[in-house]
């Protein structure tokens, strides 16, 4: 029988929650070695959320110690291929089958609606940890071409300890899409999570080791960026650090790479994205696309499609299908309503920051046609209703800066080459889209928008199969599809000769 879910189905389940908020080190729980502890209001309601370890490189340093040795003594690396796969297969269904219970640790913490955490996060994670477990046992290294008298293997072979710095806005997700491949590779992690979502990377450490994952291989360090993500990426012993985050952060990031052991780094940045559309397009598509695109997860989405670059001819009409769609679809509503589509945002600061933006867009001349505002402020949660913007010129705030909230910016253009202009105008380039029925038009359009991923007539639209990440800004490397792997290994070159050779002949420096 399936599960009835209703507002008092979570509650209960709430009630009966005991979050563990403590580090996850070489397979068990433990605090701080400091003591410290820290603590952050649920953005549900604002009431006290689980007390967390406040980490620091004291618990860095553990941590990947714990990881190193791991490591090192190939527990896990060494493992036969399909006994890997089985281990981590049993860890995806372990993610399913204690589904409900993550998903409301997902939700405890960033007051997202507890059916998207179930529905899509929980899903994602363990698809994540699937895809990368059944790959296991299928990639082959290669054999380079040399003459008959000489083998070279070029081997694919793990970086070592890996740090992974992850953000809040997708927290299961985005864990899966670095520890899935990573730990396929066989390298250990160090996690640290964000301050404001720690509670499933937490559980995922401990479904990791029931699964059958060695100690030492996924440890979780809980804490602030400063205190304890700067130490991580400033490790010695750490050979790469993968991180999901601001661009302001991933520079810094980049300057720790370097001022300490020359570590490879991949980054998932900000975005500012364009969605394009053209007077000939299908417009409840392009609508239907534009609102879920930007409002879904309340806008707090790297690639949320925040900039409406619309025909003049056709942006009045667009703009009342997107508020149709928005009313009918995109129901606001406590994160524990089974029927609330969007949630609450993830912090008082940033919701702040959201509607200093919403004012300032108002002050450069852009005019509200709908929501953008505080809503439900007697739950104590953090709500702000989605809300579209028009008369938007794309030098203004609006435009430029990440709002990571529910504010779409619409733009006019009247041209082909004014909207690819405006589209590529902006320092990111994570992601966008083109709506036409002019197919040599939505081929040469998406051929020409900057970005990690051009959607056609469509919009958030992927699968494990499809990498996913940014030009520009927007970073480097790449989350998700075969293709990840290959960040978390290095090429090894081993030549064999047989018989004689000669060395100056066959010398190639
Ligand atoms: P953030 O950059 O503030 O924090 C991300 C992580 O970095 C957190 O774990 C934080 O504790 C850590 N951190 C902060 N300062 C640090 C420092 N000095 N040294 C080391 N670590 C530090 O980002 P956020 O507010 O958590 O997340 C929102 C941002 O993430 C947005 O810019 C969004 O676009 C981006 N994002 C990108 C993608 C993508 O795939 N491109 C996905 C999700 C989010």
């Amino acid at each position: 029988m399936t599960q009835e879910y209703t507002r008092a189905y979570w509650e209960n389940l709430l009630a009966g929650l005991k979050p563990k908020g403590r580090h996850f080190i070489d397979g068990a729980h433990r605090p701080s070695a400091s003591g410290a502890t820290f603590m952050r209001a649920r953005p549900m309601d604002g009431r006290p959320g689980a007390e967390l370890a406040r980490g620091d490189s004291g618990d860095v340093d553990a941590a990947v110690a714990a990881a190193r040795a791991a490591f090192e003594s190939g527990i896990w690396r060494k493992k036969e291929p399909l006994e890997k796969k089985k281990i981590m297969l049993k860890w995806a269904d372990l993610i399913r089958q204690h589904g409900e219970e993550l998903a409301m640790l997902e939700t405890l913490d960033v007051g997202k609606p507890i059916m998207a955490s179930l529905n899509v996060d929980v899903r994602l994670a363990a698809e994540g940890i699937q895809y990368y477990g059944e790959l296991i046992d299928k990639l082959y290294d290669e054999i380079a071409p040399t003459g008959p008298n000489a083998r070279a293997l070029v081997r694919k072979v793990p970086l070592g300890v890996v740090g992974a710095i992850t953000p809040w806005n997708y927290p299961l997700i985005i864990d899966a899409w670095k520890l899935g491949p990573a730990i396929a590779a066989g390298n250990s992690v160090v996690l640290k999570p964000a301050e404001q979502s720690s509670l499933s990377a937490i559980k995922l450490a401990e479904l990791a080791i029931e699964a059958g994952l060695p100690a030492g291989v996924f440890n979780v360090v809980t804490g602030y960026g400063e205190e304890a993500g700067k130490p991580l990426a400033l490790h010695m012993d750490v050979d790469m650090i993968a991180f999901t985050g601001s661009t302001e952060v991933g520079k810094l990031i980049m300057g720790y790479a370097a001022q300490s052991n020359v570590k490879r780094v991949a980054l998932e940045l900000g975005g500012k994205s364009p969605l394009v559309v053209f007077e000939d397009a299908d417009l409840d598509a392009a609508a239907s696309a534009a609102a879920w695109g930007c409002f879904y997860n309340s806008g707090e989405t790297c690639h949320a499609s925040t900039r409406l670059i619309v025909q003049r001819s056709v942006q009045e009409a667009l703009i009342e299908k997107i508020q149709a769609v928005t009313r009918r679809e995109i129901t606001l509503g406590h994160p524990l309503d089974p029927s609330a589509q969007i949630g609450a945002l993830i912090e008082e600061n940033h919701m702040k920051k959201v509607l200093s933006m919403i004012t300032a867009g108002e002050k450069e001349g852009g005019r509200r046609v709908f929501g953008a505002e505080r809503v439900m402020d007697e739950t104590g949660g953090l709500y702000v209703s989605p809300g579209v913007f028009v008369d938007v010129t794309n030098d203004m705030k609006l435009a430029r800066q990440e709002i990571f909230g529910p504010v779409l910016a619409a733009i006019p253009f009247e041209t082909e080459g004014e909207a690819l202009r405006i589209a590529n105008d902006t320092v990111y380039g994570l992601a966008g889209a083109v709506f036409t029925r002019d197919m040599d038009r939505a081929h040469r359009f998406s051929e020409a928008i900057h970005a990690g991923t051009v959607w056609i007539n469509t919009y958030d639209m992927s699968t494990f199969a499809t990498p996913f990440g940014g030009f520009k800004q927007s970073g480097f490397g790449r989350d998700r599809s075969v293709h990840a792997i290959d960040k978390y290994c290095d090429y090894k070159t081993i030549w064999q000769q047989f018989g004689s050779a000669s060395f100056l002949k066959s010398k190639s420096i």
